[in-house]
């Protein structure tokens, strides 16, 4: 522990524009400290991504620093999930609580642009194109260094690049990402899809072979996909045409009562999110070093699945420029992950069951549609929700230091 360690941070380099960086650069400048975002793309070179789902909970972070209104203003709202067996059998629905905010969908993409947007318009410095490559702790400060050659120095470094963090294999190159079994595909189709409204429910399907969700405004359709893969080549996901993919999904989904069949039937190259597989990091053991953090997907990355990653992103962006406004470095990171660790990692569990279900086999999906209606109505009412979705944080002073973090 240096001296420098035991005073507040002034200044602030975030590495990663998603969601957690320009969150949490937005809530540091609120708490008085100077922060800049490095983001490794340009604007608009990114795809815009398939839907994604902002709950209550989020939304309730991103009041913290004014952003929830471009989010809410954006999304299409979307305040129940209604979940269906692959016979057409309803076997349960996730309503929002009336007293929160509603959950919104819209593109991944246009999330981190509008947050991106809301961070300048404030006064967060942004630099785009600019891939973190390293650092150096002096002890008294950080110094990073990027893929221009060029290098910045603050107090200390957050890094929110995402579930690949580079920032993470300073502190610990070990932790790599877990493959859920699953592949996701997606996107939006704009005009008729062959599907109604769905009226502000996003429907999903656990289909006899795999899962497919979608949501429609009657102008919009988003929707998805997850199919079981047991193993994953990046060189399969990059060789497999649209059309194979088509004829893949067409294939998962033909003997299910769902409106797979009629949206696939609509989806065009341009709106169609090329697969990725679906991975989680279950445990990141050391969130932080020296004067290095770890935030968002970096520290905690939950499936898709929960539906919470970037709720929890939000959350936890605005928690640590909390500590940081209140506490010397080293234990403002340790309480922020004191106050943070057992939350996302009871997400992340989650998702991971909800995982095995949409990957069963036969047997098991049988046991599923037979014992999921029973499930649901008593552990996905707004009562026992409420731990995730009801989820407040408020800007108060934060006291309690937690245990140092000087891991190795
Ligand atoms: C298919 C899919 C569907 C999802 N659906 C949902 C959903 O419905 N609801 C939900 O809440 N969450 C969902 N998520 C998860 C959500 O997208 C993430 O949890 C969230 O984006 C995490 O935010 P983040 O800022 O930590 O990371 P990211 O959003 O991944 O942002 C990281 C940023 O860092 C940048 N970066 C990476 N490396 C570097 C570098 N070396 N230098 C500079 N910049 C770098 C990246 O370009 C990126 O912009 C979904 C994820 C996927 C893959």
């Amino acid at each position: 522990m240096t001296n420098s360690q035991l005073r507040k941070a002034r200044t602030a380099l975030v590495i990663g524009g998603g969601v957690a960086g320009p969150v949490a650069a937005l809530a540091l400048r609120k708490a008085g400290i100077d922060a800049q975002v490095f983001e490794a793309y340009r604007p608009g070179t990114g795809s815009q991504g398939g839907p994604l789902g902002l709950a209550s909970n989020g939304l309730n972070a991103l009041s913290v620093v004014g952003a929830d209104a471009d989010v809410a203003a954006e999304g299409m709202p979307t305040p129940r999930m209604v979940i269906s067996s692959g016979s057409g059998k309803v076997l349960g629905t996730i309503d929002t609580d009336p007293s929160l905010p509603v959950r919104v969908t819209l593109p991944r993409g246009r999330i981190s642009a509008l947050l991106q947007a809301r961070a300048e318009a404030e006064g967060v410095p942004i630099t785009y194109g600019k891939r973190f490559e390293g650092a150096v702790d002096t002890g008294r400060s950080v110094i990073a260094q990027f893929d221009d050659r060029t290098t910045a120095e603050a107090d200390i470094l957050i890094g929110a690049d995402g579930i690949r963090s580079a920032v993470r294999g300073l502190i610990d190159p070990s932790v790599r990402p877990r493959y859920t079994g699953l592949i996701g595909l997606g996107g939006y189709i704009d005009g008729p899809a062959g599907v109604p409204p769905t009226g502000g429910d996003f429907r999903m399907v656990f289909g006899r072979r795999a899962f497919f969700g979608h949501l429609s405004d009657g102008e919009r359709t988003g929707w998805f996909a997850n199919l079981p893969y047991k193993r994953i080549e990046d060189a399969d996901l990059r060789n497999t045409t649209f059309a194979e993919w088509m004829a893949r999904m067409r294939a998962a989904f033909a003997d299910d009562a769902g409106p797979a069949l009629q949206i696939l039937d609509h989806v065009t190259p341009d709106g169609f999110i090329p697969p990725s597989p679906l991975e989680d990091l279950p445990h990141v053991p050391v969130w932080c070093k020296g004067r290095i953090v770890l935030l968002g997907d970096a520290a905690h990355a939950t499936s898709p699945s929960s539906g919470q990653g970037a709720s929890l992103a939000a959350e936890s962006a605005v928690e640590l420029a909390k500590c940081l406004r209140d506490l010397p470095v080293a234990d403002a990171f340790a309480t922020f992950e004191s106050r943070r660790r057992a939350r996302v990692e009871r997400v992340i569990a989650e998702a991971a069951r909800t995982n095995q279900s949409k990957a069963a086999g036969p047997i098991a999906a049988r046991f599923r549609d037979a014992f999921m209606p029973f499930f649901m109505s008593r552990f996905t009412t707004p009562e026992k929700t409420a731990w995730q979705y009801a989820h407040t944080i408020e800007w108060l002073p934060v006291r309690q230091p937690g245990i140092r973090c000087d891991a190795p």
